[in-house]
Parts: C-alpha cells; sequence; structure tokens
C-alpha cells in the first residue's frame, strides 16, 4: 500500500527523489539538437521563478524526500542570482550538482567551491574548434577547452555529456575516449531524443551497439572494461584498459531505463514535469503565489506517471515527431 504522506512515489513503486531545477530559458549557445532554429518564445519575466520561489519548492520537494538537485536550464550560470540561489540550495541536505556549457564558468569557481560541489556536468560536443561553431552558433570552444582544463586542475570531477548525431560528430568518438587518456574525465554519449523544433530523425541516432563496435574495432575487445552501474545510474559505463578516465552511454531511444527513474523537473517557470517526455505538466508556481496547497499538485503529478516514456511504449510511437509536438523544446525543460 502506497503511503499517503509519500507524495513522491508513483503507482509503479518508484520514488523521485532526484529534482532537476531548471533556472532560466535562456542561453548564451544554440546547440542545434537543442534550441530550434527559430528560437523559443520566452516566458515573460514576471511568470518565472524567482529566487525565494525556487528555494521554497526546493525546500518543500527535500521535506518530502528528494536528496539530489540538479540545477540546468538553458544555462543556468547566465542567470545573474545564481549565486545567491547555489548558497542556498548548498545549505539543504542534498547532492547538489549542475549542468552547464562551462562557457562562463571560470568565474564561479570559487562560489562551487564555497558551496562544496564537486562534481559538474559539462556539455561538450566536439573537440573541434569549426564543428563547435557549426553545433552552437557560437565562437565559445577556446574558452570552453580552458575552463574544462582549469576545472580538471583545481580537482572537480566532471562529466562530459556529448550528444552523438549521426554525420555531424560520430567521428569523434575515439577522439573523445583517447581524451579520457591522461585525464580523470568521463565522456557521457547520448543519443540524440526528440523534441520540438530540433529536426529530429531515427537515422541521426548514433546508437549503443553502434558505438560499442566503434570502439571494440580500434581499441580491441579485450581492452573494454565494463564498469559496474550504480542504481539509478543512466548510463552504461566503460573504460578502457589503463585509461584515467571512462565513458558511458545514455540511450535514452534505443534502450530506455524508464523502470529505474527517480527524476522529476521543475522548468523555470515553474511547472512540474513527471517526465522528459510528458507535456501534462502542472503549475506550482501559480499554485505558491495564490497561497493554495502544492502537494496535492506534485502527488497528482506523480501519480500521473506513466511507466514509459510518457506513454509512448513502442518505439513506433516514440519515434512519430508529431507526438513530441506538444512538449516543450529541451532548452525550456532543462536537461
Ligand atoms: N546549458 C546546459 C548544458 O548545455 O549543459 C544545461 C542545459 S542542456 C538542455 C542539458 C543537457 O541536455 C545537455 O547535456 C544537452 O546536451 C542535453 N540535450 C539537449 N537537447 C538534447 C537532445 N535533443 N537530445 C539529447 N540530449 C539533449
Ligand atoms: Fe544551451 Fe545547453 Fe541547450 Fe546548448 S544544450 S543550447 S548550451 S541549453
Amino acid at each position: 500500500m502506497i503511503d499517503k504522506s509519500d507524495i513522491l512515489t508513483d503507482n509503479f513503486g518508484r520514488r523521485h527523489t532526484y529534482l532537476r531545477i531548471s533556472l532560466t530559458e535562456r542561453c548564451n549557445l544554440r546547440c542545434l539538437y537543442c534550441m530550434p532554429k527559430e528560437g523559443v518564445e520566452l516566458t515573460p519575466k514576471k511568470y518565472l521563478m524567482q529566487s525565494n520561489e525556487i528555494i521554497y519548492l526546493a525546500k518543500l520537494f527535500v521535506k518530502y524526500g528528494v536528496n539530489k538537485i540538479r540545477l540546468t536550464g538553458g544555462e543556468p550560470l547566465i542567470r545573474k542570482d545564481f549565486p545567491e540561489i547555489v548558497r542556498k540550495l548548498s545549505q539543504l541536505p542534498v547532492d547538489l550538482s549542475i549542468t552547464t556549457n562551462a562557457v562562463i564558468i571560470n568565474k564561479h569557481l570559487e562560489l562551487l567551491q564555497e558551496c562544496n560541489i564537486k562534481t559538474l556536468n559539462v556539455s561538450l560536443d566536439t573537440l573541434q574548434e569549426k564543428r563547435f561553431k557549426t553545433i552552437t552558433f557560437r565562437n565559445n570552444f577556446k574558452h570552453v577547452i580552458q575552463n574544462i582544463q582549469e576545472l580538471l586542475k583545481q580537482g572537480f570531477n566532471i562529466k562530459i555529456n556529448v550528444v552523438l548525431m549521426k554525420g555531424v560528430n560520430d567521428d569523434e568518438i575515439i577522439d573523445f575516449i583517447n581524451f579520457t587518456k591522461n585525464r580523470n574525465i568521463a565522456f557521457r554519449f547520448i543519443e540524440f531524443m526528440p523534441f520540438v523544433g530540433n529536426k529530429w530523425k531515427r537515422d541521426k541516432i548514433v546508437s549503443y551497439e553502434s558505438i560499442l563496435n566503434v570502439v571494440k574495432n580500434y581499441f580491441g575487445e579485450e581492452k573494454l572494461i565494463f564498469l559496474v552501474n550504480k542504481t539509478h545510474d543512466t548510463s552504461r559505463n566503460f573504460k578502457i584498459k589503463d585509461f584515467q578516465g571512462s565513458f558511458g552511454i545514455i540511450s535514452t531511444v534505443t534502450n530506455p531505463f524508464c523502470d529505474q527513474c527517480n527524476r522529476i523537473r521543475l522548468t523555470a517557470d515553474g511547472k512540474i514535469k513527471n517526465c522528459l517526455f510528458s507535456s501534462k505538466e502542472k503549475d506550482l508556481l501559480t499554485a505558491l503565489r495564490e497561497g493554495n496547497p502544492i502537494e496535492p499538485i506534485i502527488s497528482r503529478a506523480i501519480l500521473s506517471k506513466k511507466l514509459v516514456r510518457s506513454g509512448m511504449t513502442t518505439s513506433e510511437d516514440f519515434e512519430n515527431t508529431e507526438k513530441h509536438n506538444e512538449n516543450r523544446s529541451m532548452i525550456t525543460i532543462g536537461g
């Protein structure tokens, strides 16, 4: 029987202890798989969560069992009150982390140390300067690489998120892995996922199997070491024998990991999203501003969570891009 005070457990017994909070819909990059070419309609500022509202809602989730919070966006670091938000969240009994494109992370290194944030997820889809511009429509490659080097020097644990796309950056798999030879860094290859406006096609995906085939062909099967997964790990992790770093594959499309899912999302405009692929959001910010109880709304959101990818159980369903048109683009969800 489900305990009524346990508002974060869904009908399938999954406990949602990991909250991703999007701090902004804005970004200083324009990654082609995330930000629609025509841009996105930004929510007017008065409908976005202010820092005190973020802290209030975060504390509420923590009260009910959230023990891990990741700040994301858009680009979370471009928010002016980012330091204030991080400082306050770091006082909570949670594992606090950030997903960032690292363009301006050099400005926040002391803050991160002060707040005891040791692990960062950094997005970087290429090790080639020219290609960086093609993917992000911006020229910040050197900055990002310098910042990654500095983060490593200062002892941060870094996971680099790479969205692999056929014909765009899939020829760099070996380069990415070689980057881990003498660096304590983990690359995570993420299958390209469909969102409105990102021109997703099945044949642009670089699948789990094909990545492993490339790796085995190049390094030899005997050099590939499987690493043990932690519970709720979304990536299957490996390393090459004698390499300092590691790599993982997140295959949301070809091997969904919904049965292990413990994530919920809070969008920058204060909506709870029970699944990355669900357009059925519930509005916590309006309830908060009107002084209405928030717990019943959270509970309804959790109990309406579907077992697999918002009810798109078959690959035909999931790959029908029309099914994603009611959902937001990734930049306004918070990955
Ligand atoms: N701006 C930050 C960054 O890029 O790290 C945080 C926000 S970004 C939306 C969070 C993550 O979502 C990034 O690692 C990005 O690569 C991933 N992402 C965005 N669109 C995606 C897509 N269509 N398929 C797979 N991953 C995607
Ligand atoms: Fe910005 Fe991150 Fe989206 Fe790239 S992936 S456009 S950096 S939010």
